[in-house]
C-alpha cells in the first residue's frame, strides 16, 4: 500500500520518526509521499525523501499564510520556484485554499493569491499539484479552469467535496483522494464520492499527524494506519481491501512519476 500524502516532516514525529516508518513498512506500507507545508519544513522533507520509498513535494499550505502580507508571498514564491528548480521534489504542494479557516474575505483573497502564483510555478516546471480544498470546491475550481492545470495535473488531496463536483476535477486531471474520515460511521457523502470515482483516479492517504482513523480518533494519526482507509474504501466499493491498496498505489506512482523503488527501513 502507498500512502500518497502525509506529514512526516512534522514535529510530531521528531521523537520516533524511524519507528513510525518500521511501523508502516511492517503493515506493507512500500511508499509514502511527504506534502509541503512551508519553507520551513522544506529541508527536512527533502532530506527524508532521499531515502528509499519517500517522496517529497514541495508549497505553501494555505494555514502557513494566515498573518502573512504580499512582501512575504513574493519572497516565498521566489523561494519556491528555486527550490523546486533545484529538483528532489515530485510536486507542488499543499497549495489550495480553506475557506473554513480564512472567514475574511481579505484572508481569502490573499489564499487566491498565493494559489495562482503556486500554479503558475506548477505549469511552468510541469509539476503535479497536490491540492488542499476546504469549503471554497466551486471557487478553487473557477480559479483552476481560468488559470489552468499542469499537463501532469495532480490530486485533491483529502477530498471533502460533493460526488456532484468530482467529475469537473477529474476533467482537470485531478485524481481523487479519500481520507481518514473515509473510515467514520457517518461519511455518506464520501462513500458517494468514493463509488463515484474510477478505480484509475482514486489515491488514498492518511495526512498524518493529523486526523486519526474511527475509532481512535483522539490519537495521533500515523501513515501505518492507512490499511483502515483502504478497509473502508473497500467496503464502499465492494471489493477486496488488496485490489484497493494495489490499483491506488499504482495510480499514485503514475501521478508523481515515482518508478517502483519500494520503503526500507533497516
Ligand atoms: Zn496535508
Amino acid at each position: 500500500m502507498f500512502d500518497a500524502h502525509c506529514h512526516l516532516d512534522f514535529e510530531a514525529f521528531d521523537a520516533d520518526r524511524d519507528a513510525v516508518l518500521l511501523d508502516a513498512q511492517s503493515v506493507g506500507m512500500s511508499g509514502l509521499i511527504i506534502a509541503g507545508y512551508d519553507r520551513e519544513r522544506r529541508a527536512l522533507a527533502r532530506s527524508l525523501a532521499e531515502r528509499a520509498g519517500i517522496w517529497a513535494t514541495a508549497g505553501l499550505h494555505p494555514w502557513a499564510l494566515l498573518g502573512k502580507d504580499d512582501a512575504w508571498l513574493e519572497r516565498e514564491l521566489e523561494a519556491l520556484h528555486g527550490d523546486l528548480l533545484a529538483g528532489g521534489f515530485c510536486g507542488l504542494g499543499e497549495l489550495g485554499l480553506d475557506f473554513y479557516r480564512a472567514t475574511e474575505p481579505a484572508d481569502r483573497a490573499f489564499q487566491q493569491k498565493a494559489f495562482v502564483g503556486q500554479l503558475a510555478i506548477a505549469r511552468e516546471l510541469d509539476l503535479p499539484l497536490v491540492i488542499h480544498a476546504v469549503k471554497c470546491h466551486n471557487s478553487l475550481y473557477e480559479i483552476l479552469r481560468q488559470e489552468g492545470v499542469p499537463k501532469s495535473g495532480g490530486m485533491m488531496h483529502g477530498y471533502s467535496g460533493s460526488a456532484r463536483q468530482i467529475g469537473n476535477f477529474l476533467m482537470l486531471n485531478l485524481d481523487i483522494s479519500i481520507g481518514t474520515p473515509a473510515t467514520y460511521p457517518d461519511a455518506h457523502k464520501l462513500r458517494d464520492v468514493i463509488l463515484a470515482t474510477p478505480g484509475d483516479r482514486l489515491l488514498v492517504e492518511t495526512d498524518a499527524p493529523d486526523r486519526a482513523p474511527h475509532p481512535d480518533r483522539h490519537l495521533r494519526n500515523t501513515p501505518a494506519l492507512l490499511a483502515l482507509v483502504i478497509a473502508a474504501v473497500a467496503k464502499a466499493r465492494g471489493c477486496k481491501p488488496d485490489e484497493i491498496a494495489r490499483q491506488c498505489e499504482r495510480n499514485t506512482r503514475r501521478r508523481f512519476q515515482l518508478g517502483d523503488e519500494r520503503l526500507s527501513v533497516a
